[in-house]
């Protein structure tokens, strides 16, 4: 193929990858989608968070900024966190900007000069912004020359409806693809269902764009599920075992939680901070700078907080109550380990969850066929709890990717007793339905299981359910073991909670195939505590960073003396640690023990900017030992 003048010729993206990140190559897809944008096709990006999907738009702007043709869009809805992802570009010496309400507006019309000028190489905007009127003549006047080179549609979700993040701007955003249609468009995102996929090709017409759709495992990622018994020791419990001294995010559902959760752990000496959207806007700036600036913050919060907090070295996401859907769980335990460092997801779960979720669904204003979606997206996720074979398999099944047991799931580490729940659950379900006959109004789960279990208590007493055929007739089963009955039946629909009516238990049409023993009901035996301390040996861990779990002292002594100069640049930069250099790009340089320039060439993570800008300061750092 002939090379037109206008096609990108200043730089290979190998070589700005080298050059400006530093990194030695690129990792799964990037290459091939990095190369199909920097030559101006369009692209969806599926690929995990942590996966890298950053670069796969920065490296095409680099090069075609160098190329002349001019400015790249980021559209992003992550206000909060564009200060940092400018910031980060800066340090690695890249021209970039962004505009947004936090800017006053001297400083819009000094960014709006140079993007003129032709001087930024990546705009980072949030939606509302690109669909101005004033911004989409800026960007006419550029186009005009010649100088507008790339959009990239970052959280590209946030168009459906589907997706978790419903973000109605973003319908507006067809407007760069009908009024620019020779500028390429890449969108991307880390949500991966089908119907999602589909609904971005359509909103954002990148029907003609080349899909790329990586594995979506994380394969340093520990997924572990736990019976909910006293949810907020049970997490203290993990977090001293396994994750002291660790940053971590503690996901509840409501606000009120956050409070009570923060404090415990506060109270329990741990660094925790709330956040939720009914804390000020400033409180809530505040603790997010402080969870990404400081090390070892635990974030207690509501789903308000984190969509694309790209902190790499979040080593635990925990949820205290359940999500909606796998989708919510799998973008949010995702925030752990982006750095490839291992890291856990652990969830407490219970009857209680499955009880409030559906009640939400059935509560909602949404119209029935919506309704019917939710539910059945909420039911996947409750198998996923309930299932006692690898999580890993069935989280990947979810987004239609095959794969066989992990060994770093829970139910892999310590496989779970599984029991036939049939006989109980048909004991159960006639419970159920013998009361209803007899009193001519429903009972709630806690009385149903006493009747079966023979237990005589006053309320018992009082409507004469000692009468009931089925009373006593379950004494062998335990308590817990007959919760997770019920939770296995609510969760397959085969028995309700109606919520307007105190809780109570009802039948349902799938109830009857139970009944009749149509149904199998295999269940996991409660986690007991053997199992746990079992898993507790294995997973120990010495090293407070995984990265520089094995260094030596004299290494381990530089790592410790280079985080404190790392922290110190951070502050004076106002940028968090990690857009400094990783902790890996630390410990690998800890290793080295460089005495010269030359000995940090070649460290991932340390391209020409930073080399020239703190390889001194390094070397005199580790000089010192
Ligand atoms: P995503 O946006 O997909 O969640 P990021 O773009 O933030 O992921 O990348 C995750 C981390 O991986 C970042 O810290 C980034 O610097 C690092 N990274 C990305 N690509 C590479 C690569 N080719 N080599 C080494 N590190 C990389
Ligand atoms: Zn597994």
């Amino acid at each position: 193929m002939s090379a037109l003048p206008s096609e990108p010729t200043a730089a290979a993206p190998e070589q700005i990858l080298h050059e400006v990140f530093g990194y030695a190559q690129f990792r799964g897809p990037q290459q091939a989608i990095v190369h199909h944008v920097t030559t101006g096709g369009d692209a969806l990006v599926l690929m995990p968070t942590g996966g890298g999907k950053s670069l796969c738009y920065q490296i095409p702007a680099i090069a075609r900024h160098r190329a002349g043709q001019g400015v790249t869009v980021v559209v992003s809805p992550l206000i909060a966190l564009m200060h940092d992802q400018v910031g980060a570009l800066h340090e690695a010496g890249v021209s970039a900007a962004f505009l947004n309400s936090t800017l006053d507006w001297e400083e819009t019309q000094d960014v709006e000069r140079r993007l003129m000028r032709g001087e930024i190489t990546l705009l980072y905007a949030a939606p509302e912004r690109v669909t101005t009127p004033r911004f989409l003549s800026q960007l006419d006047s550029l186009h005009e020359r010649g100088k507008l080179a790339l959009f990239a549609i970052d959280e590209a979700h946030c168009v459906s409806q589907w997706g978790h993040d419903f973000r109605p701007e973003y319908r507006a955003l067809t407007v760069l693809h009908e009024r620019y249609a020779a500028v390429p468009r890449i969108a991307l995102t880390a949500t991966a269902d089908a119907l999602t996929r589909a609904d971005i090709v359509e909103r954002l017409q990148l029907e003609e764009a080349r899909q790329f759709v990586s594995s979506f495992d994380r394969p340093n990622i520990r997924y572990t599920i736990v019976e909910k018994k006293d949810a907020t020791t049970q997490l203290l419990r993990f977090i001293e075992r396994e994750h002291e001294g660790d940053a971590g995010v503690v996901y509840c559902q409501s606000r009120k939680r956050v409070e009570d959760v923060a404090q415990s752990l506060c109270d329990a000496g741990l660094n925790a901070l709330p956040y939720h959207a009914g804390l000020d806007a400033a409180v809530r700036q505040k603790h997010q700078d402080r969870f990404l600036r400081e090390e070892g913050i635990v974030m207690v919060a509501t789903i308000a907080f984190g969509m694309g907090i790209d902190k790499p070295d979040v080593r635990f996401v925990a949820h205290l109550d359940m999500p909606k859907n796998i989708e919510g769980y799998y973008q949010e335990t995702g925030r752990a380990g982006r750095d490839g460092e291992p890291a856990d997801a652990w969830m407490a779960y219970g009857l209680q969850d499955v009880v409030n979720q559906r009640r939400m669904i059935d509560e909602s204003p949404a119209g029935e066929e919506f309704k019917q979606v939710m539910r059945g997206k909420l039911d996947a996720l409750l198998s996923l709890a309930e299932a006692s074979d690898c999580r890993r398999v069935r989280l990947l099944g979810y987004f239609g990717e095959k794969s066989t047991p992990c060994g770093n799931c829970d139910n892999c580490i310590t496989p779970p007793q599984v029991w036939d729940g049939t006989d109980a659950a048909r004991k159960l379900l006639s419970t159920v339905y013998r009361v209803q006959q007899q009193s001519g109004i429903s009972f709630g789960a806690g009385h149903v299981m006493d009747i079966l279990r023979g237990k005589s208590t006053e309320k018992v007493k009082q409507y004469g359910h000692e009468r009931i055929s089925t009373f006593g007739i379950g004494s062998e089963f335990t308590e817990p073991q007959l919760r997770g009955v019920l939770r296995q039946l609510i969760a397959i629909g085969a028995l309700a909670v109606d919520a307007q009516a105190y809780n109570t238990l009802q039948l349902t049409e799938g109830s009857r195939a139970v009944l009749r023993g149509e149904t199998q009901v295999m269940l996991r035996e409660s986690v007991s505590q053997p199992a746990e301390k079992k898993r507790r040996e294995r997973t120990a861990r010495g090293a407070p960073s995984p990265a520089a779990a094995t260094l030596d002292a004299s290494a381990q002594a530089r790592f410790a003396a280079l985080k404190a100069w790392r922290g110190e640049v951070a502050r004076e930069h106002n940028l968090p640690a990690y857009v400094i250099f990783h902790d890996a790009t630390l410990a690998a340089i800890a290793e080295a023990a460089p005495a010269t320039l030359e000995d940090l060439q070649g460290i991932s993570g340390i391209g020409a900017k930073k080399l020239e800008a703190y390889g001194a300061d390094v070397l005199r750092v580790c000089a010192a030992f």
